[in-house]
């Protein structure tokens, strides 16, 4: 497998720009997520690196090769890139042997043979070459999926929203078998997805995408914990955002002191504090809040509350000692909070 490099990837369509500028790098044997909102552009940058729509601008180099530049644009079948599309998209007419051999023609019969019964052991599918394609479970269809994308060895491997048709249970299951199959063989793979939590688990690292550009590149704890924005702070999980004013490494928020993260970059006192709900904790000695909700989920639950000054904000409590709704509780703020300019 080899690196992929995206530079100043653009495409217009009409008004719309769908890549205004996309730089990313995954290196060999790493696994990128490109996490945005519907219609910030993934799509179109996975078909720009697997050739199917050619960028307007910029350049696409895989393992040293360029695929596309000012005077280069390689077809699909030579690029050495493959793709697991949304919902599998299978050749329903082939069976199970015919769809993963299928960018394999090339190969001698017998060889052929031996990659295919290689590529469904790998996926969880032995024995199952002969099998048609409509007679597997939509998780089957998947793993069929991947297998067709890796048989042919590409330099890299593009995921595009590969388990967004499957139940929650089945998604989480494949989301994990994946990733730990793609590290095992050592895959360069880009997964596009909106959903933060598949992007968090399975990923090295994160590409944040919004309209076009990508806005925060990085691994997953740390764009998770410290998002360069209130945007992406809010896309990448619950936020919590207090109104503050910076005090040499500390900032003051309704809440209570916490330190500041990495440089503080607002030039005046007043800025946007922020925090995960998991770093508001109860504390008799903390700052009073009253419980204005709350929502169970399982081991622990989100609880919504109101600060002294009006300030509306989640933490996230155990579940053996949720609060009701009405009471009043004292809390403070543990770990870091990111500091953002005050608008
Ligand atoms: P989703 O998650 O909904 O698939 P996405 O992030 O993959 O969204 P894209 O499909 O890449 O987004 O679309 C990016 C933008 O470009 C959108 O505003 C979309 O409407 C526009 N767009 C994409 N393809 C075309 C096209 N062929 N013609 C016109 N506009 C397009």
């Amino acid at each position: 497998m080899s690196d992929l490099e995206v530079r100043g990837a653009a495409r217009r369509f009409g008004d719309v720009p769908a890549l205004d500028g996309v730089d990313l790098e995954v290196p060999s044997g790493r696994l990128l997520a490109v996490l945005g909102p519907s219609g910030c552009g993934k799509t179109t940058l996975l078909r720009a690196i697997a050739g199917i729509a050619r960028p307007d601008a910029g350049t696409i180099v895989l393992g040293g090769q360029t695929l596309d530049g000012p005077r280069v644009h390689l077809p699909p079948e030579r690029r050495g890139v493959g793709l697991v599309p949304q919902e599998g998209a299978l050749f329903p007419h082939l069976t199970v042997a015919g769809n993963v051999g299928f960018g394999l023609r090339r190969l001698a019969r017998p060889e052929r043979a031996e990659r295919v019964s290689a590529m469904l052991e790998l996926v969880g599918l032995g024995g199952l070459d002969a099998r048609g394609v409509d007679e597997l479970s939509g998780g089957q269809q998947q793993r069929v999926a991947l297998a067709r994308a890796l048989a042919p060895q590409p330099g890299v491997v593009l995921l595009d929203e590969p388990f967004s048709a499957l139940d929650a249970a089945l998604r989480a299951e494949l989301r994990a078998e994946v990733a730990a199959l793609l590290r095992r063989i050592g895959a360069t793979a880009l997964l596009v997805t909106h959903d933060q939590t598949e992007a968090l688990m399975m990923a090295d690292a994160v590409a944040v995408m919004r309209d076009g550009r990508i806005v925060q590149h990085g691994p997953p704890r740390e764009v998770y914990a410290r998002p360069v924005d209130p945007w992406v702070a809010r896309f990448v999980g619950e936020a919590v955002l207090l109104d503050g004013e910076l005090d040499g490494s500390l900032v003051r928020t309704a809440a209570g002191p916490v330190p500041v993260a990495a440089p503080a970059r607002p030039a005046g006192p007043r800025v946007l504090a922020f925090v995960r709900p998991e770093q508001v904790v109860p504390d008799p000695e903390g700052a009073a809040a009253r419980v204005l909700g709350l929502r169970y989920a399982g081991p622990d639950g989100l609880v919504r509350l109101e600060l002294g000054d009006g300030t509306a904000i989640s933490a996230r409590w155990p579940a053996h000692a949720l609060p009701t709704p009405g009471e009043s509780v004292r809390i403070r703020l543990v770990g870091e909070a990111m500091a953002y300019p005050a608008d």
